[in-house]
This record gives C-alpha cells, structure tokens and sequence, in this order.
C-alpha cells in the first residue's frame, strides 16, 4: 500500500501575506492568503481547522486571535478566513479595516479537531451554526460538497445556519447554490427579520426548529454546532436526549458567550 505523506506544516510563526480581502457582508470581510516567501499555502488543514494569527503592534502587548478557514483544502494555492466584525473588538476590526493586499500576518497552525472524521462520523453530517460560526461550515461544504457519497466524504449534509437579517448572510449565494445539490439541505433562519412569502424561517435555533429540521435523522448523524454556547449546549442537550452518542455532537467555540 502506498504510504500517504505526512501534512505539510510550518513550524512556529509563519508569514502570510495578505492577496485579496472581499467584502462579504456590511461587517465581514474574507481575506486571502499565502506564503510571504515562497507563495501558496504553506500547510495543509483538514476543512474546520483554524489559525491564530498574532499581533505584535495594534496594542501594548502583543495579541493573539483564531480565525477558522473558510477556504477548502481543495482550493489550492491559497488560504482564506472570514472575519466578522465584533464591536469594540480590537482585532476583527484592525482585519477589517487596517489590513489590505500587500499586509503580512503572523499565523501559526493549521488547529484543531472540529472536523468531517472519514472513519469516525457518522455518513449525515449535520451542521447548526451562527453568525461567524457559519466559517467551518462553509469550508467543510466547500470541500464535500461536489462529492457526497464518495470514499472519505459525507453522504448527506444538513445545515442549519441562524443570521440576524438578511443583510448579514455570509457566502448565501454559495448557499443556495449548494442547496439545489441531491443530498444537501439549508435551511436559514433569520432572528430580527421576518420575510413573509420566502423560505427564511424566522427565530432563533431552539428545540421546536431542530425537532422540526432534523426529524428522524439521528441514528445515522454527526452533529456540529458552531456558535453562541447557549445555541450550541442546547443543541447538545437535544441530541443527547434524542439518544446521540457524545462523541457524535461535537462544539466549536468561538469564545463570544
Ligand atoms: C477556534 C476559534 C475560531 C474562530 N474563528 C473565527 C472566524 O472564523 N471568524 C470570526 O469572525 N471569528 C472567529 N473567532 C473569534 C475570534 O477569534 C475573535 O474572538 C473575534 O474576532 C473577536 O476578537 P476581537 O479582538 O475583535 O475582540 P476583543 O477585543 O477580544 O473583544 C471585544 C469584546 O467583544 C466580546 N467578544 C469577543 N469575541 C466575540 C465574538 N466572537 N462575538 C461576540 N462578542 C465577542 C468580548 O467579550 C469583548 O467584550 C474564532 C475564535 C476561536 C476560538
């Protein structure tokens, strides 16, 4: 058998320059990157693991901050992140405002274990996330979507994304699109803004939406949440009840409470 070749990794801090920055929303913008030196993306990451990227001159000390790919490994020759800015938040509004094409990062990883496991997950992978807890969705759908049912990918995807209105939709023309795929289904909900006549659902995540999205899709089910943590636990607690094994309902926190 051919023996696979371990992930290419940088050790310690690498620099990333920054190539493209595109607005996505109002207040979140996605940023392209690769290697300062040599070009291209220096690692490889497995869609859902994230960076952090640290600052050593925004204030008296230097700062650090994780920013998950939205980028699929499947695109090549660069790495992107989606920031949404938080208010009053030093870093996500120096990235959105300060950091331009031309800008070198410090950023170290690729981290973390939030991800689509081939051998371990279940074949329905169901995704619930919120606001900038959409950026691991979107690049795990980025990566499977085109072949669900293949060898090492999903066999069906859910995502249930919450948004405040219409106008903080992040990548929803990707979204939709991705929604008309067999074996794929989004649904949003929308928390401050009711669009009569449209397919938005409207409110927050709670058990009566996931009773009614994801009914009778438990036992063959993988469930990550991404978010606030009283969506995410709530989530957790449905599953749980719904009789899902820990190890099949896995959170990310972004650390926004
Ligand atoms: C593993 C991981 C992955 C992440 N991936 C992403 C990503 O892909 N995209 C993204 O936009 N962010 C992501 N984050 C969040 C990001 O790391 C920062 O926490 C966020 O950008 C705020 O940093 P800041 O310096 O702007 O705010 P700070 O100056 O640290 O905080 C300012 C204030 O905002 C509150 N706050 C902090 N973070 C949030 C938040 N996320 N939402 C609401 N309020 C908050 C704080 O309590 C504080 O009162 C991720 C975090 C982790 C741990």
């Amino acid at each position: 058998m051919q023996e696979l070749a371990p992930p290419r990794r940088k050790k310690g801090w690498m620099n990333l320059k920054v190539t493209r920055v595109v607005d996505e929303t109002w207040d979140t913008k996605t940023l392209y990157f690769e290697d300062a030196d040599e070009g291209s993306c220096p690692f490889d990451y497995i869609a859902g693991q994230y960076l952090t990227f640290r600052f050593d001159d925004i204030s008296e000390r230097a700062v650090a901050r994780s920013y998950t790919m939205s980028s699929s490994p499947r695109q090549k020759g660069f790495a992107a992140v989606t920031v949404k800015r938080v208010p009053q938040g030093l870093v996500s509004n120096h990235l959105c405002d300060k950091v331009t094409v031309g800008h070198v990062i410090k950023a170290r990883g690729p981290i973390g274990k939030f991800v689509f496991d081939p051998l371990l997950s279940r074949p329905h992978l169901i995704m619930l996330g919120a606001g900038s807890g959409v950026t691991p969705f979107i690049s795990i759908m980025r990566e499977y979507v085109d072949r669900l049912g293949q060898e090492g990918a999903p066999r069906q995807m859910t995502l249930l994304v919450a948004y405040r209105s219409r106008e903080d939709l992040i990548c929803w023309s990707e979204l939709e699109a991705w929604s008309r795929v067999p074996g794929v289904r989004i649904v949003c909900t929308l928390t401050r803004e009711k669009v009569e006549g449209s397919t938005f659902k409207f409110g927050r995540p709670d058990e009566a939406m996931f009773e009614e999205v994801f009914a009778g899709t438990y036992e063959d089910a993988t469930f990550m949440t991404c978010g606030p943590d009283a969506m995410m636990h709530s989530l957790v607690a449905f599953v749980t009840q719904k009789g899902v094994p820990k190890d099949h309902a896995q959170l990310e926190s972004f650390g926004n409470g």
